[in-house]
């Protein structure tokens, strides 16, 4: 009788530690027809300190700015350290804004890499992080040019990665949103605020947002618009409106 009851317990725990959140509000018909939630786009950081063991220490533990995490950091080494996995949210993003998304957290896999704000980003460094950009657009089914910075997402608060990070290197190899050689001319009543937001910039604040975009396309972080931005944001937003909509990942044909 005892071994009966015990069998009983251990078939409950198991059926209940397996049985998902259901809402009580709603009746349960479940569906095989679905899969994991995943990553939308990725945002680049700078650790902003002088060590990877240094960054990873702070984005492990409590520490005075509150906690903090990413799901990766490459050293300046190109060594590759994965800290949190990717189906989780770590706490990267904080109060950010892109295309529309305000949980950045939930939408985006994190990328800090090891630079002291000052200096040059390394070779091992940008390969590690274009092996990584390939395996994660390429697994996770996110659009190629869907890498942010954090300075883009947040740009009143954030700055990072800074002026030195080489976005036309990820641009050769296929990754973020890059004007063309030879951009188009704007036709005359080109609104570039129009373009900063299809682009995805919050313009709550619309002198930070220029300075983010300096910062990502310009490599200059003045808040005032130059007269060469218009060609650059032009291109951008037409490459963006001819974009083939993206498909969903799907283990069978369906409606
Ligand atoms: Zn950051």
């Amino acid at each position: 009788m005892r071994g009966a009851i015990a069998v009983l317990l251990a078939a409950c725990l198991g059926a209940c530690a397996s049985t998902p959140p259901r809402n009580p509000l709603a009746q349960w018909h479940g569906s095989p027809n679905h899969n994991a939630r995943s990553a939308q786009l990725i945002v680049l950081h700078q650790t902003e300190m002088d060590s990877a063991q240094a960054a990873l220490l702070t984005l492990r533990t409590r520490n005075a700015q509150g906690r903090v995490s990413a799901h990766y950091l490459i050293g300046n080494d190109g060594r590759l350290y994965q800290l949190v996995s990717e189906d989780a949210r770590a706490w990267h993003a904080g109060a950010a804004r892109w295309a529309g998304l305000h949980d950045l957290n939930s939408a985006s896999i994190g990328i800090e890499l090891d630079n002291d704000g000052h200096s040059a980003f390394s070779e091992p460094q940008l390969q590690a992080l274009l092996r990584v950009l390939a395996d994660l657009t390429a697994r996770l089914d996110i659009p190629r040019h869907l890498i942010v910075a954090h300075g883009d997402i947040a740009p009143t608060r954030k700055h990072d990665p800074g002026v030195l990070f080489p976005w036309p290197r990820l641009a050769q190899a296929g990754f973020g949103l890059w004007p063309r050689a030879v951009p188009a001319a704007p036709p005359p009543r080109f609104d570039p605020w129009l373009a900063l937001r299809v682009i995805g910039y919050d313009l709550r604040d619309p002198a930070a947002a220029v300075r983010a975009f300096h910062r990502h396309y310009r490599a200059s972080e003045g808040d005032a618009w130059e007269p060469e931005d218009a060609a650059i944001l032009y291109d951008l937003q037409q490459q963006l409106l001819q974009l083939p909509p993206t498909a969903e990942p799907m283990a069978t044909p369906s409606l």
